[in-house]
Parts: structure tokens; sequence; C-alpha cells
């Protein structure tokens, strides 16, 4: 019912010539696979050569930041427009790295989102809970108020264009994987909370992605959730065989 969708994060790593071998060699890698949407997030100095090579794929291009104006005096930052104009289908809002080392708000976050699908941009909106706020009993309080605040004031019509990631803070690049158990739990939460904000329906269509430390070994095992529909990957996404098992899941 929802199309599988898996996303390599690049973050801050590979040079242009690095990101091109990458993306060249899951281009070969992956030709023949459908049924499925293929996502990656080079650095910003790597999109517009990436978007070269993956022109003629069926992977898609994404961002992983932008800011929440289409053009401006913000000096440094680059907005929805100009990452569509280089080919960006996609793009991360409100990962963890970005809340917790600069400090971007909830309100911050919402902005980008109305910004991103005014521009015709999907957002995919990461929300997480740190180990803390897991162990404490605030977790399902703290993903509450991040859904629902960054979906504040967005129109049910683009309730289809929005992907979620839930990337457990104390999982991401620690080589700890929530179990599958785990994350089921949480995905079946948020897709209530989306089910309040958009009805039945269209909560039904919303892919709901896991993300933190998966790997060729666990994807399977994540994937086969009822409400798990994909993954946000890090540390897998940059190596080609990591990244393409990942995308064959069984
Ligand atoms: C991420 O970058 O969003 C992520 C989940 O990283 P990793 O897979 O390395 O934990």
């Amino acid at each position: 019912m929802r199309k599988p969708m898996i996303v390599g994060n690049w973050k801050m790593n590979k040079t242009r010539a690095d990101a091109l071998a990458l993306a060249t060699g899951l281009k070969h890698r992956l030709a023949d696979l459908t049924g499925i949407d293929l996502v990656v997030a080079p650095a910003l100095t790597a999109l517009t050569s990436v978007a070269e090579v993956l022109a003629d794929s069926t992977i898609s291009l994404a961002a992983q930041n932008c800011y929440p104006a289409d053009s401006g005096a913000y000096t440094g930052e680059i907005s929805p427009l100009q990452l569509k104009d280089v080919g960006c289908r996609y793009c991360l809002v409100g990962h963890s790295e970005r809340r917790r080392l600069f400090a971007e708000t909830d309100a911050f976050i919402n902005a980008k989102m109305k910004t991103l699908l005014a521009a015709g941009m999907l957002p995919i909106l990461c929300i997480g809970e740190t180990l803390e706020e897991r162990e404490s009993g605030r977790m399902f309080a703290i993903l509450k108020r991040q859904t629902i605040d960054a979906l504040e004031n967005i129109d049910p019509q683009h309730g289809l264009d929005i992907v979620i990631a839930y990337e457990p803070v104390w999982a991401i690049g620690t080589g700890k994987t929530a179990t599958s158990a785990q994350a089921e739990e949480v995905h079946q939460f948020i897709r209530d909370i989306l089910c309040t904000l958009y009805g039945r329906t269209v909560s039904q269509q919303i892919r709901i992605l896991y993300g933190g430390s998966v790997k060729p070994d666990n994807i399977d095992e994540l994937m086969a959730q009822p409400n798990v529909d994909g993954a946000l990957v890090g540390g897998a996404s940059l190596k080609v065989e990591d990244f393409s098992r990942i995308a064959l899941f069984k």
C-alpha cells in the first residue's frame, strides 16, 4: 500500500569526486530496482554533479538542510527554490544533529516545512527522543510535540507530500538500533497522531521511516514491521555494497 522508501544521508562526507563515485556505483548496482523510492542526500557541494549522474536513474536527490525563505539577505544559507533548481526533490528537516548542534527549534522547523512545501519540494521530517527522554518516561510527549509543532498550520492537502523519519537520537551513529518492536511501537504512535491531524485515509498513506544505525543485518527485521515504511540511513549509506543491500531488503 505504501511504497517503501530508503534514504541515504551522506552528511558532511565525501568530496565531489567521491560523491560521484558513490552515486555512479549505486546507479549501476540498483538500476533494476523498482517498487521503491530510493533517495540520496549528498553534501551541498556535490548536489549538482550527483544530480547529473542520477538524471537517467530512478534514484532521487535530497538536500540535507534549507533556510525557510525563498531568497534574501541570509548569507551562507540556501533556499528550497535553489535546491529545487539543482534537482532536489526532497529535503531533510529537523535532523537531530541540526536540533542539537545548531539549536533548531520546532518553530524554525515548521517554517522550513512550509517553505519547502510552498516551493513544491517534499520534506522528510526527522523526529526522535534522547536516551534521557526515553528513560524518564517523556518519550511519547516529546515525539508528539515534535510532530505536532512541525506540522502546525500545514494544510491537510499537503499530508501526502510529507515523509516522517523516526530517529531515536541514542541510535544515530552509535551502532545501537531500536529493536523492531521499539520502532513499531513509536511508528504506530506517530501514525495515530497523523490520523488525528489528517484523517485516517491520509495517515495510512504517509511514509514513516526508521533511522538510527540501520545496517544490512538489521534492515530486514525492521522492514517486516507493519508501520515501518523505509529507512533513513547515515553511516551505511556511504558504501555502495551496504546501501545496496539495505535497498534490496527482504
Ligand atoms: C542519520 O544520519 O540520520 C542516521 C540515522 O545515521 P546512522 O545510520 O549512521 O545512525
